[in-house]
């Protein structure tokens, strides 16, 4: 059997990385190797400290027996199963287990098997709705600046990342965007939900006004917005948009990939602010990142519109050959077992305030403009290099893997999400790490 740890150079080619500058990757590539808890191991051996959960999605941490082990038993038991026109045991109990840990109203799941399929899905089911009530004029869709919802053609349409969007052509038609909530003069260095911002909500009542609201089906918002730098909505600005949204019969979304399954220290962000939309996308933690999952939670009456039409009809024409994989059910079953056995979909409220302490402590290092955090999320900013937009904190990603830390980049702030497992000692290395970094970049 081949080495399959030590990759040559040459072998680097043919894998085209995602989201990956790959050219200069490949001259110095970082590869790991496997991981356990807390860790990863590089192919060279070196231990490297998970601060960002894989990719904001191993939340109950690498290589956990139970999961491993359950993954196991199922692909030697029932490995694959349609889930058109046919069932099995395993995606109906998984079914009943997410809506137990899922907020208040949210009956029914709908799987996928990623982020951005599930944000797909929502904005269809959301659109589907509105004509299956009887309000087909209702096909808009809104969106935020600076959002991420995943990488397909709805998903970029709504989202606001310039970067993923202006390759790809004119994108979805009567797409709308609100302002983003980031105001760093105002909320600088604030440990948790900022105070000012709450009245960018009223930009949602501009737009619609613009268009009359039976033109608009749904809205779709990140609670805490992550990929983008871990945007911390303002006190009382979702409230005001789930106000909004009812006041015009307009669908609301929270996209909950990356805050879903205890990332704030609630079970999702929707019982952390105490706002319940009426539909939410999750995948990641979902599954632990294992096997790729996404689920699709929404309300009852939702769910219920589809099933009023005739009995022998197909209610939504809509899925994937994946959707409910068994291998993937028996992973996310086992996930949620590990984190009702550790409690983790809490733990972060437990460390939150450790967390922040810790993170604020990085105020007075080189270049940091803002530190903001929530739950078990947290982002450093730095001041980019004039002309170099992204350079430094790509520099500060680099040298602390070479330190033995992974940490996550976008533009020129430092995301960090580390597995819910993390101990107080864990949290001192990592921001020691950063520290450190911060000291020697440019
Ligand atoms: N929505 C949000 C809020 C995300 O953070 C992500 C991934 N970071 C996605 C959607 C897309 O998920 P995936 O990469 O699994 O498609």
């Amino acid at each position: 059997m081949s080495n399959r740890l030590n990759v040559a150079p040459n072998d680097l080619s043919a894998f085209w990385m995602p989201f990956t500058a790959n050219r200069q990757f490949k001259q110095s590539p970082r590869m790991l190797a496997s991981a356990k808890d807390m860790h990863y191991t590089t192919t060279d051996g070196r231990k490297i400290l998970d601060g960002t959960a894989g990719l904001w999605c191993v939340n109950a941490g690498h290589c956990r027996p139970k999961i491993t082990e359950a993954i196991t038993h199922q692909a030697g038991e029932l490995d694959y199963a349609p889930a058109f026109q046919m069932g099995h045991p395993i995606v109906f109990e998984l079914a009943n287990r997410l809506v137990d840990v899922a907020p208040e109203g949210m009956d029914h799941v709908f799987f996928t098997n990623s982020g951005s399929e599930s944000v797909e899905t929502a904005l269809k089911i959301a659109l589907a709705y509105q004509r299956v009530k009887g309000e087909g004029s209702r096909t808009r869709l809104i969106g935020r600046e600076r959002g991420y919802h995943g990488v397909n053609f709805g998903g970029i349409s709504v989202g606001g990342i310039v970067t993923n969007r202006k390759m790809f052509g004119t994108l979805l038609t009567g797409v709308d965007h609100m302002p983003h909530t980031h105001l760093p003069g105002k909320n600088a260095f604030t440990k948790g939900e900022p105070e000012h911002g709450a009245e960018l909500a009223d930009e949602l009542e501009r737009i619609v006004t613009l268009h009359d609201a039976s033109t608009i089906a749904a809205v779709i918002v990140e609670p805490v917005a992550g990929s983008t730098g871990v945007l911390i909505p303002p006190k009382g600005y979702l409230k005001k948009l789930r106000d909004i949204c009812t006041k015009h019969g307009i669908l609301l979304i929270f996209d909950e990939v990356i805050t879903g399954f205890g990332r704030l220290g609630t079970p999702f962000a929707a019982d952390y602010f105490d706002v319940i939309p009426d539909i939410i996308t999750t995948a990641k933690g979902v599954s632990n990142g294992v096997i790729p999952m996404g689920a699709v939670f929404v309300k009852k009456e939702i769910h219920d519109a589809f099933m009023a039409g005739p009995e022998h009809m197909i209610e939504f024409f809509h899925g994937y050959t994946y959707s409910g994989n068994p291998i993937a059910c028996a992973a996310a079953l086992a996930t949620l077992d590990t984190y009702k056995e550790e409690g983790l979909l809490t733990r972060g409220a437990e460390l939150a305030p450790y967390w922040a302490d810790a993170l604020h402590s990085l105020k007075d290092a080189p270049n940091v403009i803002d530190i903001r955090n929530i739950g078990l999320v947290g982002a450093i900013e730095l001041q980019p290099i004039a002309g170099q937009p992204t350079k430094r904190a790509f520099s500060a990603f680099v040298k602390a893997f070479e330190k033995g830390c992974l940490i996550r980049t976008t533009g020129d702030i430092i995301a960090l999400s580390p597995p819910l497992i993390i101990e107080k000692g864990q949290i001192d290395e990592l921001v020691d790490c950063v520290r450190t970094v911060l000291n020697e970049v440019e």
